[in-house]
């Protein structure tokens, strides 16, 4: 027999997920099946202005591009993912089921399983964040094959023997339709193993075993946020999660952390979610029983006050450790400056910005002069500390407005904005003579002298013609480096600039 099964997603999204299902997929082509989806697009562009990835940046991102790119292929699938199943789940509607409920539910899931997967090292917590947003989603089919049944299944669902229970009432589970509904949207197995299994890691394979109880626990933990009987619920949680955790005391903490975050992931998504209980909330309405059990009002206080205490500790650990592997992702580890990708992120960001509002930029390419000698000469680990002078000499020179960014090697560039050619190469003269001044000292006592050369390119006047930001971009890289490439060819420690300003509009055979 067929299992029954949830309508297929939209097209758009189907193609979406098919194509970020492959390893290989380009930005670009993923960027145009976005823009295909008018809600998936707005979405999109929401997530990406949220302060998660738009860290520091003034500046909102209106660009399809930019935004696909700053959230990375497998963020975007994943969303991608939670667009699909929402679709699908409110297709039809189910007699005496409340499916906003079950939405604001999935994502106390969702953010319970992110939160675990923070705190316990091995799981990716965007991944941890989809599994509890999709862990449910076998249940729609069950009930919409018998909406009967839904008054029954509501009693059930929270029961130690939930498996049992449904097979009695369905004659199937609803992670069997997990399982299934996985396979027909093609989702790898580090997303459908979760969602079969976390009732019973034992059946994963080990490498994904943890993942079925990080998110199996994030349901325990959930359950205390809508519970009818928080003091058992929460009982259950010390049970089951709290020996996960390197700190089991921590287990309060994050029930508080939980509610917060429940509140701003609903307004990201789009779903609708009621007041969260706060941490006090829950404590209270837990420890009821306690006051009869003749617990003094200052020992319940001191209780209260202690959790309070360390919810807020671990929000701001968590806070900081989002901020370090956000900012990993765009710093380079040697010199700490923006690496590549965030210069040319932020490249496109400016572009957008002054084709709107008028104004000019200009790009500085530099590469250090004969650096292979350097190392072959005193060792890499003394190229290394050339390099780290030369970044924050370099870094010195620049403005706060402009980017510098170490791009390659020995090689850096700068975007300056509302800079002109005359103004870019009055900088590129400070660099010339400051990296040439610096005094190194190599391991065997020498003084050592370096140069760079310098390339400058520039864009100037009002935009005209379709823009084409990335286009755009590239060329005014490519521009810097030939330039560069001219003050190599005629005797290094040099700049040149580009013979001329380079238009907004690139010309088609380019
Ligand atoms: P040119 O003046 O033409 O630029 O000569 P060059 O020797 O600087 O250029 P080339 O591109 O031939 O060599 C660059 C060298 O930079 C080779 C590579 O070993 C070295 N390099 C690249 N990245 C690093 C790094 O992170 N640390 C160190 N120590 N060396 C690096
Ligand atoms: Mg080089
Ligand atoms: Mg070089």
């Amino acid at each position: 027999m067929s299992h029954p099964t949830l309508p297929a997603p939209p097209r758009s999204l189907a193609a979406i997920l098919e194509a970020a299902s492959d390893p290989g997929v380009r930005l670009e082509s993923l960027t145009r099946l976005v823009t295909s989806d008018p809600s998936f697009t707005g979405a999109v562009l929401k997530i990406a202005n949220s302060t998660r990835y738009r860290g520091s940046r003034r500046d909102p991102i209106t660009d399809v591009h930019q935004a696909t790119m700053r959230m990375g292929v497998r963020t975007l699938r994943n969303h991608a993912l939670c667009h699909a199943a929402r679709a699908c789940a409110s297709a039809r509607q189910i007699q005496g089921f409340d499916l906003d409920r079950f939405w604001e539910e999935s994502l106390q899931r969702a953010v319970a399983a992110e939160l675990l997967a923070e705190q316990i090292q091995g799981m990716d917590p965007q991944e941890a964040f989809t599994i509890g947003l999709l862990m449910e989603l076998g249940v729609i089919p069950l009930l919409q094959q018998a909406p009967e049944r839904a008054a029954e299944w509501m009693k059930i669902r929270t029961s130690q023997e939930r498996l049992r229970n449904e097979q009695r009432l369905f004659g199937k589970t609803h992670t069997e339709l997990n399982l299934s509904l996985a396979q027909d949207w093609s989702l790898p197995e580090s997303l459908a193993l979760p969602m079969a299994f976390h009732h019973e890691p034992g059946r994963a394979p080990r490498p994904l075993q943890l993942a079925c109880r990080i998110v199996g626990a994030a349901e325990i933990l959930a359950a205390v946020m809508s519970s009818d009987d928080t003091r058992q619920d929460l009982e259950r949680a010390r049970q089951h999660v709290a020996p996960l955790l390197e700190r089991p005391s921590t287990l309060d903490a994050l029930v508080g952390i939980l509610g917060e975050r429940v509140a701003e992931a609903g307004e990201l998504l789009g779903i609708r979610v009621g007041a969260q209980p706060t941490l006090e909330d829950i404590l209270q309405k837990a420890n009821r029983s306690l006051v009869d059990m003749n617990l003094s009002f200052e020992e319940l206080v001191q209780r209260l006050e202690q959790a309070i205490k360390e919810k807020d500790a671990l929000a701001k650990q968590l806070e900081e450790r989002n901020a370090e592997l956000r900012s990993l992702s765009v710093t380079d580890a040697l010199t700490g400056l923006p690496n590549r990708r965030e210069l040319f992120r932020s490249l496109s960001a400016e572009l957008t910005r002054i084709a709107r509002h008028g104004g000019g930029i200009a790009m500085l390419v530099a590469d250090i002069d004969h650096f292979k000698r350097v190392n072959d000469t005193w060792g890499h680990v003394f190229g290394d500390e050339v390099l780290k002078a030369v970044a924050s000499t370099m870094q010195a020179c620049v403005r706060s407005n402009d980017l510098l960014a170490r791009t390659g090697g020995e090689e850096f560039a700068a975007m300056l904005p509302e800079t002109d050619a005359r103004g870019a190469t009055s900088l590129a003269r400070r660099v010339l003579s400051r990296v040439g001044g610096l005094e190194l000292t190599s391991p065997r006592g020498e003084l050592v002298h370096v140069t760079v050369s310098l390339g400058i390119s520039w864009i100037e006047g009002p935009h005209r013609g379709p823009l084409e930001i990335n286009a755009i971009s590239t060329q005014l890289y490519n521009s810097g480096d030939k330039a560069l490439y001219r003050s190599k060819q005629t005797g290094r420690n040099r700049v040149t600039r580009a013979p001329e300003a380079l238009p907004w509009a690139i010309p088609r055979a380019a």
